[in-house]
């Protein structure tokens, strides 16, 4: 059996998920104006307020669409709309699934938040206050500064560092005054991508102030192929697709009313996991920090020590190259990644370490580590037996 250690690419589906999935596979289309449809509809809506209790939304935020990447998207262009010119702030340490988006935003002005001096893992939000104000000094020809929106994700799928994205939030929500007698600032959306955090730290949409928020199933025992976009009622967001209506109009089409049920299911006991879960997965991780750096030389970790997800650890080898890594861990029965799922595969430095600072060489040295629900202390042990020898021979393999 192979060791699975990439939780944050993807996290085995829960049996609870499967047994929801296939007891509901069988409903029919839930706009159906007969029996049929309502039964369908009936446990459509019971998984969407299942779904909105468990992550501090009414029902009518909580939108199915089919995953993380999609609902990043729904909430980008629809808080872009139309608009032809603006300012987006965005922070350098978001997922594709963000990034590319924003990118194609025609006229946007993308402007990147400031990570923290001493730990660059994070936005630091102090830092993001004095941007406001600077920008909106530095930018107030007219009588408006055209803040669009600002995006922030929550926790760091690469280093799991969680992000102060309360106080974000806030700054978001209630701007500092600007000095001077130029425009001040007004209140301009955000979106969070939650993606790695919901399900294993918990999260309240309403506490937290934000505009819109991303989840994935797969991120915590629910199906591939299932997105979640919470969303306010308003400001309204721009369709992407335009169809039948479903969903607020925002992600038109037939529901896939097994995945959303599957969905609730999986989130009902990830949540019900997240205390005992955080404390068993930290201490098997710091485990493993501790025997890394003890038994491995010139060992450079990019998780910071605290405000972290409880399984995330992303360790440099320089002299290494991360493929080599994967490829050495996949033959001794290990399954790890280099950083986002999304850019495995492909032998390129992680962006988001380049955003942080680190070197080239050294960001292509990177391991990620993540652990999840079905990880034990066995397989702790078996990476920790060979991954010495799997660096060593990373590194006489060289850098290509
Ligand atoms: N955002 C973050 C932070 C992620 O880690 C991921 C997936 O790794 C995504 C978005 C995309 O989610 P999905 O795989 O469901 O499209």
């Amino acid at each position: 059996m192979q060791v699975f250690l990439d939780h944050a690419a993807t996290s085995p589906t829960r049996e609870v998920a499967i047994e929801a999935y296939l007891e509901h596979a069988h409903l029919l289309n839930p706009g159906g104006q007969y029996a049929l449809g309502r039964q369908a509809k009936a446990a459509l809506e019971q998984a969407r307020e299942d779904i909105g209790e468990l992550l501090g939304a009414e029902p009518i935020e909580v939108i199915f669409c089919a995953s993380g990447t999609e609902a990043d998207n729904l909430a980008i262009h629809g808080l872009w709309g139309n608009a032809t010119h603006g300012v987006v702030f965005t922070s350098p340490l978001e997922h594709p699934g963000v990034r590319e988006p924003i990118r194609h935003l025609a006229g946007a002005r993308v402007v990147d938040m400031p990570l923290g001096r001493n730990n660059t893992a994070r936005v630091d939000s102090e830092l993001f206050r004095r941007q406001l104000v600077e920008y909106a000094v530095a930018h107030s020809a007219g009588d408006t500064v055209d803040i669009r929106f600002a995006t922030c994700m929550m926790a760091n799928n690469e280093t799991g560092a969680i992000q102060p994205i309360a106080d974000i939030a806030r700054l978001c929500a209630q701007p500092p005054a600007v000095p001077g007698a130029g425009p001040q600032l007004t209140p301009f959306p955000l979106h969070v991508d939650a993606v790695q955090a919901v399900g294993h730290i918990p999260v309240d949409f309403h506490a937290l102030g934000a505009t819109t928020l991303a989840a994935s199933a797969h991120k915590f025992g629910g199906l591939r192929g299932v997105g979640l976009l919470l969303a306010k009622r308003s400001p309204a967001l721009h369709p992407l697709l335009t169809g039948g209506g479903q969903e607020r109009g925002i992600r038109p089409g037939t529901h896939d009313v097994a995945g959303a049920v599957a969905t609730a299911a999986a989130l009902k006991e990830a949540c019900s996991e997240i205390d005992a879960e955080h404390q068993r997965l930290a201490g098997l991780r710091d485990q493993m920090r501790e025997r890394i750096t003890a038994t491995i030389d010139d060992v450079i970790i990019h998780t910071p020590e605290d405000d972290i997800l409880p399984g995330h650890l992303h360790i440099s080898f320089p002299g290494a190259e991360g493929d080599s890594l994967l490829m050495l861990l996949d033959v001794a029965g290990i399954a790890a990644s280099t950083g986002s799922a999304c850019a495995s595969g492909v032998n390129r430095a992680s962006e988001v370490l380049l955003a942080m600072g680190v070197d080239e060489p050294t960001a292509r040295g990177a391991l990620r580590i993540t652990l999840g629900r079905t990880s034990t202390q066995d397989d702790v042990d078996k990476l920790l037996a060979v991954l010495p020898d799997v660096v060593s021979r990373a590194r006489l393999a060289g850098m290509a």
